[in-house]
């Protein structure tokens, strides 16, 4: 194999065209560079315009979505200031959502889809750069719509600035089409044959069956056992499951098959397996060894999802086995929100995962469906925007002065029920005017890079509520829309399976845990106690660990919200929000039993903080509650005296309700209503009239 850099550079077919790419970008002002996944586009390129073009700054995006991790880029900006040789933040850097690492001299800076969004803007020249490099467009985001669209009108502005579109070998014309018929660079790939089966599955009916898992592991083992061709036993297996509970699940049945049959059957020989998980979730990953190739007697196998169907390229694979899923973020208008839904790929995307099979030599794609299925796909995926809420997209626009949204030059335009939706819900949030203009408020809101219903809870808990302390804190917790609680582990430290009667008693206990810190109001506030205990150790991480540990919280997701926190601050004090903790209720009965526990010594050690005073007294969740309800009103309705609020902060919960006794005059009832739970279900169940109602929205 390749031993240096250096030499593993020069063997990407990227590599030949380099000064053929150089004399285009120099000749063309749009170019659309289209090549096979693994050809070199997201690392050479960059890296050739660098070396070979006089420019000042470069952006590469890559696209930024539930399913593609943010950590595909550290990986790609890493990876490249190794081949630079230079330390990462320095020439190479990274800038994600709440995440910069680049400084002043930084010259080629990957980030998301989303912030350079965010940048362009604030500033739509995009001045800091003087080469913008849209990759992976062919995975259509809404980001990387919304900018293609936006980088249209910053040409006319600035026909200096050069953009790139780069693309695995999909609809490119489209993207050629949309730029005014701008020259196609195509860099001829490598690839070989890839012989298609078909395994259907007899049972499969919906996603929502497991059976998929249970017949690609049945797949992969018919694989693994009769292909071991002399020349290559051991080329590696790459399977296409939806996400991180159907591949951890693939993983175990896997290594639990292996165990049991190499043992009874050893004169096989079979070559041993070394099984991968990869999804974007994933927080670790032994990233050298997946990108290495097998050593000789053991062969890969990797389930994943998409990312490893066109950002990530595993080398040594020669069998692709594809489940015919994938999970996608889908606008469901009935309750307003986007969810992560199981949907069959589309014939697209079938060809692209089958092709990961042929890069080092003839390969195999085994495709858990029928030829039928296939034929029956759709041609093409549905593009994000036409597929989710438009409201932070609309609203960057409107931050930019572009009042027609409906007109705006969009590859494929979104439905205009979408665009009318979001309007509706930026002018009930008063982020617009009744003639579509931005407010003083709706410029606020566009200030934070959150979705427009968390930036008014923002707005609404510094300017009306006076608890924006709090409210920040907990906002930092949601933005990373990961869970704060862990579920306990099928395996103690020495990664050994734990019994029937331990798994339950730490299911038991982790329960335990997460009712010490919970609020009667609901999850918010139950965040909040988490938070606050957490930081009592923020003296001492190796204290902090250890606690998040013994309370069965990720400790990761605190850490995370405390840079989300802190530049959420530096928004607030930007735009001038005031900072101010919450009104506390005295908490009689907590103050007597706390005497009797102090009396025994308080061991937190942190009196000297000036909250200590307050330690008692607990924040008021009343101005909590109504800034949150102030931002996610769109599911309210009100009704007299008692108020019934429907809301859906917990979407793992049906309903969760509280808030006292809802009959209390001007008591707050807050009803967490699940998404697939209908409105009008959920008012016959609680026997409330729909004429009954102030108003619905
Ligand atoms: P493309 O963008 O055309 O899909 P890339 O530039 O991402 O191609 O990748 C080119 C090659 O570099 C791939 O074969 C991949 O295996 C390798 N590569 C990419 N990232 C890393 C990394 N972090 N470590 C080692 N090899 C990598
Ligand atoms: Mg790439």
């Amino acid at each position: 194999m390749f031993d240096t850099i250096q030499q593993q550079r020069e063997a990407l077919p990227t590599f030949e065209y380099k000064q053929d790419l150089i004399d285009a970008i120099r000749e063309y002002s749009i170019l659309v560079i289209i090549g096979e996944t693994g050809s070199g586009k997201t690392t050479q390129i960059p890296q050739y315009i660098l070396e070979g073009l006089d420019v000042k700054r470069i952006g590469v995006t890559q696209p930024r979505s539930l399913i593609i991790s943010v950590s595909s880029i550290t990986l790609v900006a890493k990876r490249v200031s190794e081949e630079q040789n230079v330390k990462l933040g320095t020439t190479v850097g990274y800038t994600i959502r709440f995440d910069d690492c680049t400084n002043e001299d930084t010259r080629l800076k990957y980030m998301t889809d989303g912030v350079l969004l965010r940048e362009a803007t604030l500033d739509p020249m995009l001045m800091q750069y003087s080469v913008v490099i849209i990759d992976e467009a062919h995975e259509r985001t809404l980001e990387t719509d919304v900018l293609l669209g936006l980088l249209k009108q910053t040409h006319k502005l600035r026909p200096d600035l050069k953009i790139l579109i780069m693309s695995a070998t999909l609809q490119v014309e489209k993207f050629s089409d949309f730029f005014n018929g701008c020259p196609l660079f195509a860099i001829p790939g490598r690839t070989f044959p890839v012989q298609t089966i078909y395994v259907p599955d007899a049972k499969r009916i919906t996603a929502l069956q497991s059976s998929f898992v249970d017949l690609a592991i049945d797949t992969t083992w018919h694989i693994h056992t009769t292909h071991h061709e002399d020349d290559d036993g051991e080329g590696g297996i790459l399977v296409f499951l939806t996400g991180q509970h159907d591949i951890e699940k693939a993983c175990k049945m896997l290594k639990e098959k292996s165990n049991s049959l190499s043992t009874k059957n050893n004169r096989h020989r079979l070559p041993h397996l070394d099984i991968y998980p990869l999804y974007a979730s994933l927080e670790t990953w032994n990233q050298k060894a997946v990108f290495a190739s097998a050593p000789r007697g053991t062969r890969k196998v990797v389930f994943a999802t998409n990312v490893a169907q066109t950002s990530v390229t595993i080398p040594g694979i020669r069998y692709v086995v594809d489940a015919g899923f994938v999970k996608e973020k889908s606008h469901d208008t009935t309750t307003g929100m986007d969810a992560l839904l199981v949907t069959e790929i589309s014939q697209a995307t079938a060809i692209q995962r089958a092709g990961r099979a042929g890069r080092t030599g003839p390969g195999k794609v085994y495709r858990l469906y029928k030829e039928e299925s296939f034929e029956a796909m759709r041609v093409n995926s549905i593009p994000e925007i036409q597929r989710s809420s438009l409201l932070s997209t609309v609203l960057g626009l409107k931050k930019r002065g572009i009042i027609d949204v409906l007109h705006f030059p969009f590859l494929d335009p979104p439905d205009a029920n979408l665009v009318k939706t979001a309007l509706k819900h930026l002018y009930l949030l008063g982020a617009i005017d009744d003639v579509g203009r931005l407010t003083p408020l709706g410029d606020q809101m566009s200030g934070f890079p959150l979705s427009p219903f968390l930036s008014r809870v923002l707005v609404a808990s510094a300017v009306t509520f006076g608890c924006s302390y709090e409210v920040v804190t907990i906002a930092s917790l949601l933005a990373g829309e990961m869970d704060l609680f862990k579920t306990p582990s099928l395996r103690d430290r020495s990664g050994a399976r734990l019994s029937q009667e331990d798994m339950d008693l730490a299911r038991v206990d982790a329960e335990e845990c997460k009712l010490r810190f919970a609020h009667h109001s609901g999850d918010h506030l139950t965040y909040l106690n988490v938070w606050n205990t957490w930081r009592r150790y923020k003296k001492d991480r190796s204290k902090q660990r250890k606690w998040c540990n013994e309370n069965y919280i990720h400790g990761k997701v605190l850490e995370t919200a405390l840079r989300v926190r802190e530049q959420l601050m530096q928004v607030m004090e930007k735009l001038e929000l005031p900072i101010t903790h919450g009104p506390r209720v005295k908490n009689q009965q907590k103050r007597r039993h706390r005497r009797k526990e102090t009396d025994k010594g308080d061991g937190d050690g942190d009196s000297s903080n000036k909250d200590s005073s307050d330690k008692d007294d607990e924040v008021d969740a009343v101005p909590i509650l109504k800034s949150f309800l102030t931002g996610y009103f769109s599911n309210i309705a009100n009704k007299g005296t008692h108020r019934h609020v429907f809301s859906h902060y917990s979407p793992d919960k049906h309903f969760l309700m509280d808030g006292g006794d809802s009959h209390t005059s001007g008591s707050l009832m807050a009803l967490h209503l699940h998404p697939l739970c209908s409105f009008s279900d959920m008012l016959d169940q609680h026997k409330i009239r729909y004429r009954d109602l102030d108003w619905v929205m």
